[in-house]
């Protein structure tokens, strides 16, 4: 049987492109990857049995407008851009690729980590200007604390290369209920026991309404001096206005952030002008690695579902309706 598959999106890696097509599917691309219009267009107008969710929304009209959509697989693990409420009441399950990106976005929270500490794009941003600035107020990390906010797949990973930096590692992730999956890394029982110990906190919990802004003025004021936030979640999770207090006043010694509340982020946003900032536009998962497992899960995801095969229920967000 063929099915429709609608990519939002102008493509998919290849090897995903090769397994839905060696299955005889019809597939759907975007001409312009940010377009809801082009969405809700499509999603009207074309007898789309699954949609592979990447960046772009994917709202409630547009689940509601299309009668032959069965299954949803968002490329990657957040969800932030599917109303996934929508689907819910409609009983069609979405499904997400666990772990797919994860070791890239580790990666990138590390990179952000250290460019933040030593601040190499600052001294990056100066030597190309023709200045030759040696940083000397870099920090060490050996020795310090991270705080690790969502001890799951990319959590885990960040926490791994900490301690093999010489790093203490603390996690905090209601899930734990106290007992710490890794032997060197210590359990904290409550938000602000993290904080008040990190030198380093990383944010690594989907964006939901219980940890919409878990970071504000209160919980960056509970951080020792010096401190670093990185953010490779989702920008909701952080108040950005206090953040962008912190970083001004000197509570904080610097953030890394690959998320933003508003993205692309604005020209005029304040966080684009302070030093102590590095930022990348959204882009842990952006390496050829991940778009190819995060591809290839998607396309499993949708073919099993649409097969009537088994398909892994820790994959899907909304298990109710299965
Ligand atoms: P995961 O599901 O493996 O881990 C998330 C963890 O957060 C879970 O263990 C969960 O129990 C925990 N959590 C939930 N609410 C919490 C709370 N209030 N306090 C503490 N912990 C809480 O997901 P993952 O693969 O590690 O990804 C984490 C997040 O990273 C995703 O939800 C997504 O928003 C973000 N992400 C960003 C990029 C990027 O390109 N920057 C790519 C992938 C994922």
């Amino acid at each position: 049987m063929s099915y429709t598959i609608f990519v939002t999106a102008p493509k998919l890696a290849q090897p995903a492109v090769d397994r839905l097509k060696a299955a005889g599917c019809r597939m759907l691309f975007m001409k312009d990857a940010n377009s809801v219009a082009e969405v809700n267009h499509i999603m009207a107008s074309e007898p789309v049995d699954a949609v592979i969710s990447r960046t772009v929304n994917l709202t409630g009209d547009a689940i509601r407008a299309c009668p032959t959509l069965k299954v949803i697989s968002k490329h990657g693990v957040g969800v932030t851009n599917i109303d996934v409420e929508a689907a819910t009441e409609r009983g069609i399950p979405v499904y997400v690729t666990p772990a797919a990106n994860a070791q890239s976005v580790a990666e990138m929270t590390i990179g952000l980590m250290l460019a933040t500490a030593r601040k190499i794009a600052f001294m990056d941003h100066e030597l190309h200007a023709g200045r030759w600035t040696r940083v000397q107020d870099g920090l060490q990390l050996s020795g310090r604390t991270l705080g690790v906010i969502g001890f799951g797949q990319i959590g885990q990973k960040v926490a791994r290369v900490c301690l093999a930096l010489g790093m203490r590692v603390v996690a905090f992730d209601p899930v734990l209920e106290g007992k710490s999956p890794m032997a060197a890394v210590s359990v904290a029982s409550s938000l602000p026991e993290l904080l008040k110990q990190s030198d380093v906190v990383s944010l690594h919990v989907p964006l939901l309404p219980s940890t919409r802004n878990m970071i504000g003025a209160a919980e960056l004021e509970m951080l020792p001096a010096q401190a670093i936030l990185l953010n490779t979640a989702r920008g909701g999770v952080v108040d950005e206005a206090a953040l962008v207090a912190a970083l001004k006043g000197g509570k904080l010694f610097a953030a890394g952030l690959d998320t933003m509340c508003q993205e692309p982020l604005p020209a005029d946003s304040p966080l684009a002008a302070l030093q102590n900032v590095v930022l990348t536009a959204h882009a842990g998962a952006s390496t050829g690695a991940a778009l190819v497992a995060m591809a290839e899960g998607a396309a499993c995801n949708v073919l099993q579902f649409l097969r009537g095969e088994p398909v892994d229920p820790a994959a899907c967000v909304n298990p109710k309706v299965l």
